[in-house]
């Protein structure tokens, strides 16, 4: 089925491998043929053949906002005016360091690139910097961008040599990546005592976004802290999905951990491309041009982005701290929520358990996985603890359900393997017309 300009689609694809510039926006996994959007605006997005949709991709996370946000707006305004790249500091990049600091745990320093991909592959080249040592140790299921050391499929059993997930990654890197399972701390504990020795970093989500949402077990993350602080190893906490949205100071905030780097990304653009990676200074200081691990970036630290990721972290009420405010733009709201987090749970608690009725009455067994405004409906009637519970669930039944959805003006994660983004513009109306296409929707799915 399509929804919005096959004419885009055809050209698209001659032009563009699949059409496409990240491969699951292809609808592969869902079948039909992609969106192509032309405009949002709060919680909603319209095609380019004028139909609307409650958005709940939310550009993949970055969009906690919703879609132009008139802050937002006015921030970008503001920074255009006076030119967007200079390739030199700019006081915005300090601005937006000092808000970071101030409320995301263990980051006393922080260096902006420009996508998270960019964050974790960095991270990791400075934790193998600092330790002298080339292993990785990555969680299966775990997605944290496409760096070659990264892209490793998830073998079964502790320490699995990594096999290159993809053609063009050279398998003696490869087999630097070490996997486990998700919540196994009996399997990390068991890698570390066999090879600790070897390894640089632990690199974990610290709720499993990229599978469905899945989220720690009971212990699963302070394992991963104590494991690794007694091997010598670094725990690098990859809070580019996470941050800014499970707390204001993301998961380390929401579940009391304390990792030696964090990758941010996603809301710390405010939609604009820029992320960061972070840690204690000392670890920091050993970045070039202070110490020796080398990282640049010709737009990295960029005046929109930065004007973009300040306005929205605002908004969320950062406060940089010292006795400093923040700068508001010209025509932004004073401030944002009064509980941005509160409202964000409220709206997501109600989606998921109208969700979970309206598939019930349509006898469809699934479950339902959230932590805050992550979620993501799975098609089992098992719980999902790992990747594979995820990779066992129903993805046609999924599929059936998305094509189901959209067709009634809702806009999933095209993929059971994604988690749904509420945002703080979907409104109660939203979530009431969510439910409403639901309850058809399910019954479509079987
Ligand atoms: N880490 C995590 C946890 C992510 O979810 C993603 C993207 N979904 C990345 C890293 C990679 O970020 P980017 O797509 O900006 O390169």
């Amino acid at each position: 089925m399509s929804a919005g300009g096959e004419g885009l689609w055809e050209r698209a694809r001659k032009v563009i491998p699949g059409g496409v510039n990240s491969p699951v926006r292809a609808f592969r996994a869902v079948g039909g043929q992609p969106v192509f959007l032309a405009r949002g605006d709060g919680s909603r997005v319209w095609a380019a053949d004028g139909r609307s949709f409650i958005d709940y991709i939310g550009s993949w996370g970055p969009l906690i906002l919703g879609h132009r946000h008139p802050g937002v707006v006015a921030a970008i305004r503001e920074a255009t005016d006076s030119g967007w790249t200079f390739g030199m500091p700019t006081e915005r990049e300090t601005i937006l360091a000092e808000l970071v600091t101030a409320i995301v745990p263990s980051v006393e320093k922080v260096r902006f690139v420009n996508s998270g991909t960019e964050a974790t592959m960095s991270a990791i080249r400075l934790a193998r910097g600092v330790t002298g040592r080339d292993a990785i140790v990555k969680i299966e299921g775990c997605y944290h961008g496409h760096a070659d050391s990264l892209l490793v499929k998830a073998g079964s059993g502790v320490a699995t040599l990594g096999i290159p997930g993809s053609p063009g990654v050279p398998a003696a890197l490869a087999a630097k990546t070490f996997t486990i399972p998700w919540n196994d701390a009996g399997a990390l504990e068991r890698l570390c005592r066999e090879r600790g020795a070897e390894i640089a970093c632990v690199i974990a989500e610290p709720v499993a976004g990229n599978m469905g949402c899945v989220p720690p077990g009971p212990g699963w993350l302070a394992a991963i802290r104590e494991t690794t602080a007694r091997h010598g190893i670094l725990f690098i906490c990859d809070e580019v999905m996470t941050g800014f949205r499970v707390a204001l100071g993301g998961a380390q905030e929401r579940f009391g951990i304390t990792a030696d780097l964090v990758t941010m990304g996603k809301i710390l653009g405010g939609g604009l491309p820029a992320a960061a990676y972070g840690g204690p200074a000392f670890i920091m200081d050993q970045l070039a041009p202070d110490g020796p691990v080398y990282q640049a970036g010709t737009l990295s630290g960029n005046p929109l982005a930065m004007s973009a990721g300040i306005e929205t972290l605002r908004l969320l009420g950062a406060v940089p701290g010292a006795g400093r405010a923040l700068p508001v733009p010209a025509g932004a709201p004073e401030k944002g929520w009064d509980d941005p987090y509160g409202r964000l749970e409220g709206t997501s608690a109600r989606l998921e358990s109208g969700l979970a009725e309206a598939a019930a009455a349509a006898r469809v067994p699934v479950r339902i996985n959230r932590v805050g405004s992550m979620m993501t409906v799975f098609f089992t009637d098992r719980p999902v603890t790992d990747w594979d519970g995820a990779a066992s669930c129903d993805t046609e039944r999924f599929g059936r359900f998305f094509r189901a959805m959209l067709l009634r003006g809702v806009l999933l994660p095209p993929s059971q393997f994604e988690s749904f983004f509420v945002s703080l513009a979907h409104t109660n109306e939203d979530i009431e017309q969510t439910l409403i296409a639901a309850r058809d929707s399910f019954r479509d799915a079987i």
